[in-house]
């Protein structure tokens, strides 16, 4: 048995069970990206594991590898922030949801972008800490997109490159990767996606700015529902898959 590494941040992002004793759990970790581990007797072994290995936590793990296949073994977990009101206020739960379903779905085990880490981080530790959740969603996902390389252009039109006047909406086109002027679209009504001016400039200052300063951000009204309605378009053309935890979390910005 080799150890591989030794207090290792990792936030935890799925757990099962497995027989009667033992755990699988994925976390995402700093440095190393995505990784699943063996948790040996993590129902029985209470002092190790207990209350380690839920959802959303923030550990410090050590693992060890027998050999190059398979699973490798979790040795210890050390709790940071068990993040325990995500688990005990259901709307916050429901918020955290969305994050971790984002999460299972951008990462991989090649995936290890310590902006993307710092970025989850921020997100449970602001819903944990009471954040208006359709906010802290609605930041986390324009900071996603822009870390995952996709920065969709909100400052001039895809068709005829006009800049659109303080004022002016635009529609968010998810084939062209940005806005659309007034000029260039189909009548208003006709199409979804449209977006106040405000909205435009809020998401792209929030692209412009890193994680340590998004809590600076205070969408609210009309913006932050165009926020999240462009996030959750935008995410569904991106992955071509539907977003399950959405339903629950933002009903009324659904597109109909
Ligand atoms: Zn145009």
């Amino acid at each position: 048995m080799v150890r591989v590494r030794s207090d290792l941040p990792a936030l935890v992002l799925e757990s099962h069970d497995y027989g009667e004793s033992d755990k699988i759990v994925t976390f995402f970790c700093q440095e190393i990206g995505r990784l699943t581990l063996f948790a040996k007797g993590a129902h029985r072994s209470k002092k190790r594991f207990t209350n380690k290995l839920e959802l959303f936590s923030f550990v410090q793990i050590s693992y060890s590898r027998r050999s190059a296949a398979g699973l490798a073994l979790l040795d210890e977990a050390e709790l940071i922030n068990s993040f325990i009101s995500l688990r005990l206020d259901f709307t916050r739960y429901l918020a955290a949801s969305v994050i971790r379903e984002y999460m299972l779905l951008v990462t991989n085990e090649t995936l290890n972008d310590d902006n993307i880490f710092q970025l989850a981080l921020w997100a449970l530790h602001s819903l944990n800490q009471a954040g208006n959740r359709r906010q802290v969603v609605a930041l986390f996902l324009v900071k996603l997109f822009d870390y995952l390389g996709y920065r969709p252009n909100f400052s001039s039109c895809q068709k005829c490159g006009r800049n659109p006047e303080n004022g002016d909406s635009a529609v968010f086109s998810t084939e062209a990767g940005g806005i659309v002027c007034s000029r260039c679209s189909p009548p208003l009504g006709a199409a979804s996606g449209w977006m106040t001016s405000g909205a435009m400039q809020m998401i792209g200052a929030v692209q412009q700015q890193p994680v340590n300063r998004l809590s600076r951000f205070k969408p609210a009204g009309t913006v932050l529902d165009q926020m999240l309605d462009y996030a959750y378009r935008y995410s569904r053309y991106l992955f071509q898959r539907d977003i399950h935890s959405w339903k629950s979390f933002v009903p009324r910005s659904l597109p109909r």
